[in-house]
Parts: C-alpha cells; structure tokens; sequence
C-alpha cells in the first residue's frame, strides 16, 4: 500500500536516519511500501524520511527516464530491468577521483512544482547494502549517480534546496516559504 509522502517543513525530513541492523520483514515491508509509494507518485528516487521514518534506507527506480547513465554494480552490469528498482541500504557515497562536476534541475517528491539546479559530482561509488543485508558496491554516473545522491542525503536531514547556490535558491525561495506554510497549516487542521 502506498504511503504518505510528507512535504516541506516536517521536522522529520530535517533528521538524520539511524543504520539498519535488522534485514528482517519488516524492513523489506517498508521497502515494498516505499517503491510503491515511489511509483503512484510517478518518482525516482524516495527516501524513508520521506514517509515518516529517520532510517537509512531509500529506493531507487530509474527505468521511466530516457536520460543517459551508466553502471557497474559489484563490477558486472546487469540489465536495467534486473537491477531496478532498488533499495540502497545503509549507503556511503565517495565521488571517484578526478570526477567533473554536474548541474541539473531536481526536483523532489516533498517539494511539489519546486524545482532547481544543483551541482553534484557526476561518477561515484556507493557503497550499500540490500533489504536482505547483502553488501554491494555501486559505480555509477549521470542521473543514476545524481538520485542517490539526492536520496542519501535525505537519509542525514540535508536536502535540495541546501545544495543550492546563492541565486538558484534566491529564485525558488518564495515558493519554498509558501510550502512551509501550507504544510504547517495542514498538520495543525489534522492535529
Ligand atoms: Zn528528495
């Protein structure tokens, strides 16, 4: 069953997600229940935070996009379809040496219509593990590499509009404010 995504200012999206210790069936619970919130969105990429859990966990599904990126998972690379979609558990993520860096417009489910461009670095390593607690590591790039950068720092509270510049950020504040002020006023008329 789908979840709720939550949206700009909830507190939890701001919290850094604990390790997962326990591969058991109620992490691989969430995990299905995040893929499938991540597809009736119609997203790439959602992390726990997203739906109400400080965890280190988030899931990734890139098959939709026609963008160009590239793969190697545990130095072989399945097709598409195999490898996606995918939960990245735990991860740590080093940009491989002498990577450029890249600018793109995200966008992010908690931010409804707010979009903006952000600099990341193009091919990184990530190193993560699996819903059953099996270890991989993950060469990527384009925007294969740039959604689980943008997923992995959801799971430590940092998110997209911190990775900004100064004049990206100038351009989608108002509307940033504006969707901190619709949320708080709908989780007071919930309350
Ligand atoms: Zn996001």
């Amino acid at each position: 069953m789908p979840l709720t995504i939550v949206h700009y200012n909830q507190p939890i999206l701001r919290q850094r997600g604990v390790k997962v210790t326990k591969f058991d069936a109620g992490l691989r619970t969430l995990v299905d229940e995040m893929m499938a919130t991540m597809h009736v969105a119609e997203g790439i990429g959602l992390a726990a935070q997203q739906v109400g859990h400080a965890v280190q966990v988030c899931v990734v599904d890139l098959r939709a996009t026609d963008k160009e990126f590239d793969w190697l998972l545990d130095g072989a690379k399945p097709p598409a379809d195999i490898l996606m979609p995918f939960a990245v558990i735990n991860p740590k993520i080093t940009p491989l040496p002498g990577t450029r860096k890249t600018v793109y417009e995200e966008g992010c489910l908690s931010f409804p219509e707010i979009r903006g461009d952000v600099s990341r670095p193009d091919e990184v390593l990530v190193q993560y593990q699996d819903a059953y607690g099996v270890p991989h590591e993950l060469q990527c790039n384009g925007l294969l590499s740039r959604c689980i950068q943008h997923e992995a720092d959801h799971l430590n509270g940092t998110l997209f509009i911190d990775r900004m510049d100064k004049e990206v950020r100038a351009k989608v504040e108002l509307s940033v404010r504006e969707l901190a002020k619709k949320t708080k006023a709908e989780t007071e008329a919930s309350a």
